[in-house]
Parts: C-alpha cells; sequence; structure tokens
C-alpha cells in the first residue's frame, strides 16, 4: 500500500489528507494507548506514593493526561528518556557504597561466615539498612555491657556471604554469582528479611527454570514460602512429569522432600483423572 508512513516513497501525497495502512494505523493507536495507561497509572502512584517510587520522577512529570498525537508521543518519550537518564545517575551514585566495602574504608565490624574462611570486615549502618534482621542483632549488641564488633551468619559459607553482602551494598549482582549462590542467597534474604533480594532471586529463578533445577527450585520456593514460584515450578513439574519421574534426582528427591512429593503426585493424579 502507498503508506505515507512506512513507504519509502510514496507515490501521492495529498495533504491534509495521506492515506496511511493498517499496520501504521494500528501501530500509532496502540502506542497512544500504552502511553495513556503508563500515565494514568503513575497519576494513581501521585494519589497514593509509593516510597519506591522515585520523587524526582513524579515532580518531574509535567505531561498532560490522554496524549492524542504522535507530537505527545514524541514529548513524552523524551521524557521517559531523560528520566531514565536521571535514575542511571541516581544508581551509580548509590552504588558509591560497594567501593567503601571493597577497599574496606572505615569498616566497623567483622561478619563471620558459618564454615571456614576469615570473617569480612562490613559496615554496621549497611547491615542495619538493609535487614531489620540484622538491625536487631545490633541494636541487642549495643545493649550489652561490651559491644562485640563481630556478627555470624552460620547458615552461609564464605563466598555466599560475600555474594550476599555485596548484593546488601550495591542492590544487584552478577548472573554468575547469582546462579552459583542462588539457593543459599533466597533462604538468606527469607531469613534476614531482605525483599528486593528474594525478588531477584525469584526473577532469576523463573527465568532459569528448567527440567535439571526444578525440583530444586520448588525445595527453595517451599522454604522461603514463595507461592508464585512454587505455583509455577509446580506447574512446570506437571508438564514434565514424565521426564522428571524417570530423573535420577528425583528419587533423592523423594527422601528429601516427602512433603513436596505428595503435592506433585497429587496433582498429576488429579490432572490424569481429568
Ligand atoms: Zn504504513
Amino acid at each position: 500500500m502507498d503508506c505515507c508512513v512506512c513507504t519509502t516513497m510514496p507515490l501521492i501525497l495529498r495533504p491534509p489528507r495521506n492515506t496511511i495502512c493498517g499496520l501504521c494505523y494500528e501501530g500509532v493507536r496502540t502506542i497512544i494507548s500504552m502511553m495513556n495507561n503508563v500515565e494514568t497509572e503513575k497519576v494513581k502512584g501521585i494519589a497514593n506514593p509509593n516510597p519506591n517510587t522515585c520523587p524526582a520522577s513524579r515532580r518531574n512529570s509535567n505531561y498532560n493526561l490522554s496524549p492524542q498525537t504522535l507530537d505527545d508521543c514524541i514529548r513524552w518519550c523524551s521524557e521517559q528518556i531523560e528520566q531514565f537518564n536521571q535514575q542511571k545517575e541516581d544508581l551509580v551514585f548509590l552504588r558509591g557504597f560497594i567501593a567503601a566495602f571493597k577497599a574496606q574504608i572505615h569498616t566497623d565490624i567483622l561478619v563471620s561466615p558459618g564454615s571456614h574462611g576469615p570473617p569480612i570486615p562490613a559496615h554496621k549502618s549497611v547491615l542495619a539498612a538493609r535487614s531489620e534482621i540484622f538491625r536487631n542483632m545490633l541494636e541487642g549488641d549495643e545493649c550489652k555491657e561490651e559491644a562485640s564488633n563481630s556478627i555470624s551468619i552460620p547458615d552461609l559459607k564464605h563466598e555466599e556471604l560475600e555474594s550476599l553482602l555485596e548484593f546488601l551494598y550495591s542492590g544487584s549482582l552478577g548472573v554468575e554469582k547469582l546462579e552459583k549462590h542462588v539457593y543459599a542467597l533466597s533462604q538468606a534474604a527469607d531469613k534476614y528479611e531482605i525483599p528486593h533480594l528474594l525478588k531477584h532471586c525469584e526473577r532469576y529463578l523463573l527465568t532459569s527454570l528448567s527440567t535439571c533445577n526444578a525440583l530444586e527450585t520448588l525445595e527453595i520456593a517451599d522454604t522461603c514460602s514463595n507461592l508464585n514460584l512454587k505455583e509455577t515450578t509446580l506447574n512446570f513439574l506437571l508438564k514434565n512429569i514424565q521426564h522428571i519421574v524417570s530423573s535420577p534426582k528425583f528419587e533423592a528427591f523423594v527422601h528429601r522432600s516427602p512433603h513436596l512429593t505428595v503435592q506433585l503426585v497429587t496433582r498429576a493424579f488429579v490432572n490424569g483423572a481429568k
């Protein structure tokens, strides 16, 4: 079709009524409606401010509701790009803490892993800010006559503890470390109440779910009472039940987690009956 938007050289240009193809028309309608949805959510956010939403992004949003034209879309996109760049700068600024951790600048506490390995120097204020459980542990410590300058995290090995601390300082973790320690970190996030880490691990476990790791993922979802992850993993296991029950891992799983085996087998049975 001789569309004035997507054809490189339209044969007929008849201002003000140029022709536009179905795809371009639908595309523009979708962009405008998508933009309106985002703006409506933003207004809801201003009415009920979420402490996690960047206040600057709310303040800076001077965009009027119900954008109608492509010109509105372009201005809206520029505003989003500006906000995105500002958030990237904020993130770089906040991640400055990790430099203080790695260079061990003014550290005031030693965090010991459960098994072998030296304690890791850290900052009490960061631990207390990231986890209420750590804060309580440290406050309990201050009540004692002689406050000790070390705490122990018995559930984590040295390398796992290092990754946990790195996450507490920077708010993120490289894929390699996440892949290696995701189960230990999920449990630590649950135990020490670090929801951001729990969400991070959940996202990773969901995207990497496969027949090789689904049984372990189900166990960790159950231990951390993560219903979303547990349901998704159970459904995945049911879809691949024949492969799973014939895998060598299944027998060990049955011994390790009889209650989960019952849940899985019952669901498979009910599905089969249907
Ligand atoms: Zn077109």
